[in-house]
């Protein structure tokens, strides 16, 4: 039976992890996005079921009760973010290789997980200022949470040595094909 492989991608929010994946989604790789639940609203334009599963803290809570959870994270002060078994396992079962936009921890966890199996790419930002004008920017999030992202933004970049390549996103398209390159190798091996 061929199985799919894993790649995993972690960044301080705004460091460009989203706009680097769809592109890379876009690519003739069979890969499949690995559509995470969690309890925050939708932002913009996402759809349930597309982005993620916005599910309620009841709705996640009884989630994680049940086991249905590879494994979740309070990201943010009451914000949690998780991902389902059941959804990767499919994805896995029928060869896809499964993109994960995970936080650092889950992340790391994934990793150890699935092992040589999986590839651990650290999407990082030419620094704090430039993370801050480009969620500004997106203006997607209040203020109050863009301060919250990149208070967090610190500690995020202290996990980038854990992860199998660290692609920095200073100019857009060189941070693409970096990434790209990366993902034949591992996915040729
Ligand atoms: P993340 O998924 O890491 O939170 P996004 O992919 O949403 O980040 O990117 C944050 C914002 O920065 C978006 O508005 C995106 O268009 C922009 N962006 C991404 N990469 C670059 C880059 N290299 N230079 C300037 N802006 C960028
Ligand atoms: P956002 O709110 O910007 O979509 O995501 C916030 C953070 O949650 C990002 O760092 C994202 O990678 C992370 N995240 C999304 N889904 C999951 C998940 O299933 N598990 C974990 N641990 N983090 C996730």
């Amino acid at each position: 039976m061929v199985r799919g492989k894993v790649i995993i991608f972690s960044a301080p929010s705004g460091s460009g992890k989203s706009t680097i994946i769809n592109y890379l989604l876009q690519q003739q790789l069979n890969l499949a996005f690995s559509i995470s639940a969690t309890t925050r609203p939708p932002r913009g334009e996402e759809k349930n079921g597309v982005e993620y599963f916005f599910l309620s803290p009841d709705e996640f809570q009884e989630r994680i009760s049940k086991g249905d959870l590879l494994e979740y994270e309070e990201v943010y002060t009451g914000r949690f973010y998780g991902t389902l078994k059941s959804q990767v396992e499919k994805q896995l079962e029928i060869g896809e290789n499964v993109v994960f936009d995970v936080d650092v921890k889950g992340g790391c966890n994934i990793k150890k997980h699935y092992g040589d199996r999986a590839l651990s790419i650290f999407i990082q930002p030419p620094s704090i200022e430039e993370l801050q004008k480009r969620l500004e920017s997106r203006a997607t999030d209040t203020a109050e949470m863009i301060q919250k992202r990149i208070d967090k933004a610190s500690f995020e970049l202290s996990f980038a040595p854990q992860y199998d390549v660290v692609i920095t996103n200073d100019q857009l398209e060189k941070a693409e094909a970096e990434t790209l390159e990366a993902v034949k190798t591992f996915l040729e091996k």
